[in-house]
């Protein structure tokens, strides 16, 4: 990315604001000219002191003349102060502004995207998170920096170089000529400094990527005796972060020195070059001072630059992966138009292929029925592609090739959000929001009144153990056990009152308490609904309506539990293992 790529993708966002910018570009310019003033009045200070002296006037004279310039100096300055104190509020202020819209429109855009923006490795949650805030936090700092810094100093360079060669057009050349040796060492302390940058940076993250996986497997540091390997990875880390530091400093301070060595190269010739045409008659002694002061302001900015350019730099990198991320239209999720009245939840997979956006072939030449108001298993080994199906039929995914149709119409050309209204969706662990229980609740429909939100948890059977709680409904939903959180999921699905429910393994991660629990609320939310469920436990499964049973992909069996049972297949295999895993006959000898 470049700087004027930079500029014109930040510029929509800087527009809202452009009084404000214009009102700081003001201050910039006024700012500009006041930081001359001490320049000028210290010329002409030096000028009248030196008539005064030449025409041997009265002390009195002086008296005024000091009053003058004091007066002069305190007015500049309070003004001074209060642009400076007005660029950086209004400098800040402008930061602010944008970094919480650039904050906000970024989280809005990544919800609109498809799934598969986020399956992508790129798009990891840390990653993500990353990449937006440091895009967010570099943007705002270049705005900002523009404003307060960038802008306000080389607008006073220009004005201060204007100044000498209007004052003198040789001096103004020489000033002229130093400005390119002084930008090109600046330059290349920069350039030095970027890799450092970049190196020191990946260090920390590693540094305190180090700290969050010692704290995450301390466990198994601890049982294996092996503090010592995680100090030395710590201690090497630590000693090439150390070295790079170094290395930067002493670069720094180098570049520093000869800066430094230039910029009073760059006096000396000016103050032999003025005070030659003072001697010559062709200045007056003040003049000495004004350049002097002036080509201070001149350099000003240069001496900043190898900073600025190291954090332009920085910025132009997070902000492409910001923009990245911003403005990936093509992962925006496609919607039809098609909203029938009702849906009845007949769905229709033909010759279904589809591949993760990771290159894993998940499903393959899939033909399926899934017939309203009944249940279909959908059973086979980890990894067999169950939970795909369901990905395509909640148009979280699009299949590669084939076809999928809801009540005879093509599951694209059903508007996404009317579809999945009318889906509800329950996983093996459901997420449960920090807030209260009735806020988690209400998640199913947040214009339920009170009373329907007790009803759905009523139907979920989860009312009575809510209301014990002594803070009833309004108690942490984290507080809940794993059980619990299933059935306040049931709930939510309840007030939403889907025609569809897809259950993928609700009770995959519960104890068997709680499945015996959570199943009464089950077998209520299945009633008079289409339900696909995917399930292990053969206790589930055995009472499907319809069983479809997948294996690498594809489906290699469907019918009743009998009807499949009977081919001694895939689903045999699957159920004999779960029948002997259970050790019936040592079970049956002991049940009472
Ligand atoms: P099941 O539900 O039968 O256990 P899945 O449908 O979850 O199987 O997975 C089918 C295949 O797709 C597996 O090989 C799995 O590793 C892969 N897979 C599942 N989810 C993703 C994903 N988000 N990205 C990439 N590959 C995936």
């Amino acid at each position: 990315m470049t700087l004027f790529k930079l500029f014109k993708s930040i510029a929509p966002y800087v527009r809202p604001y452009k009084w404000l910018v214009a009102f700081a570009l003001l201050l910039t310019f006024v700012g500009a000219l006041t930081a001359q003033v001490n320049a000028y009045v210290l010329q002409y200070t030096v000028n009248s002191i030196a008539t005064l002296l030449e025409q041997q006037k009265p002390l009195a004279d002086g008296l005024s003349l000091v009053a003058l310039i004091s007066a002069i100096l305190l007015g500049k300055e309070v003004l001074s102060i209060l642009v400076t104190f007005g660029q950086k509020f209004f400098g800040e202020k402008i930061r602010i502004l944008i970094s919480k819209d650039l904050a906000q429109q970024v989280i809005e855009k990544v919800l609109t995207y498809r799934l598969a923006f986020f399956a992508d490795d790129e798009s990891g949650s840390g990653k993500l998170q990353t990449r937006i805030d440091q895009g967010v936090s570099s943007i705002v700092r270049t705005v900002q920096s523009f404003f307060i810094e960038i802008f306000p100093l080389f607008t006073s360079a220009l004005v201060a170089l204007i100044g000498m060669l209007n004052a003198n057009l040789f001096v103004g050349l020489v000033a002229l000529a130093i400005i390119p040796v002084y930008f090109f060492v600046s330059l290349q302390q920069a350039k030095r400094l970027k890799g450092w940058r970049r190196e020191i940076r990946s260090y920390r993250e590693n540094k305190s990527g180090g700290i969050i996986n010692i704290l995450e497997s301390i466990n198994v540091i601890k049982s294996f005796n092996r503090e010592d390997i995680e100090a030395k990875k710590q201690f090497e880390l630590q000693t090439a972060l150390t070295d790079t530091q170094m290395k930067t400093r002493s670069t720094n301070f180098k570049y520093d020195g000869l800066k430094t060595f230039i910029e009073q190269i760059g006096i000396v010739i000016i103050i032999i070059l003025t005070a030659y045409l003072v001697l010559a008659g062709k200045m007056q002694i003040g003049a000495i001072m004004l350049h002097i002061m002036l080509f201070n302001n001149v350099t000003a900015p240069i001496r900043q630059l190898h900073r600025i350019y190291g954090e332009v730099n920085d910025a132009l990198i997070y902000a492409e992966g910001f923009f990245d991320i911003m403005n990936a239209d093509h992962q925006v999720e496609q919607s039809g138009d098609y909203r029938p009245t009702n849906i009845l939840g007949k769905f229709e997979l033909k010759n279904v292929a589809f591949t993760y956006p990771n290159g894993t072939q998940a499903l393959s030449g899939v033909d399926m029925t899934i017939l309203p108001n009944r249940i279909t298993a959908l059973v086979g080994l980890s990894g067999a592609g169950k939970s795909t199906v369901v990905n395509l039929l909640d148009k979280f995914y699009e299949p590669d090739s084939g076809e999928i149709l809801l009540d005879g119409v093509s599951l694209s050309d059903y508007d996404t959000r009317y579809l999945r209204e009318n889906i509800g969706l329950v996983l093996q662990k459901n997420h449960i929001f920090s807030g209260t229980i009735a806020e988690n609740i209400l998640y199913g429909n947040p214009q339920a009144s009170y009373e329907e939100m007790v009803d759905a948890a009523k139907q979920a059977y989860i009312h009575e153990e809510i209301i014990r709680h002594a803070d009833g409904y309004n108690a942490s939903a984290l507080l809940l056990s794993g059980g619990q959180q299933q059935r306040i999921a049931i709930a939510r699905l309840f007030l939403k009152k889907p025609p569809i429910i897809f259950l993928d393994e609700p009770t995959a991660s519960l104890d068997a308490v709680a499945t015996e629990q959570i199943k009464n609320s089950l077998d209520a939310i299945k009633k008079d609904r289409t339900v696909i469920m995917i399930s292990h436990s053969i206790s589930q499964f055995v009472d499907a309506e319809m069983i479809y049973v997948l294996k690498e992909g594809q489906v290699v069996e469907h019918g009743t539990h009998e009807e499949v049972y009977g081919q001694d297949g895939t689903y045999t295999e699957i159920f004999d293992s779960a029948v002997r895993s259970l050790n019936v006959e040592k079970i049956s000898s002991s049940l009472r």
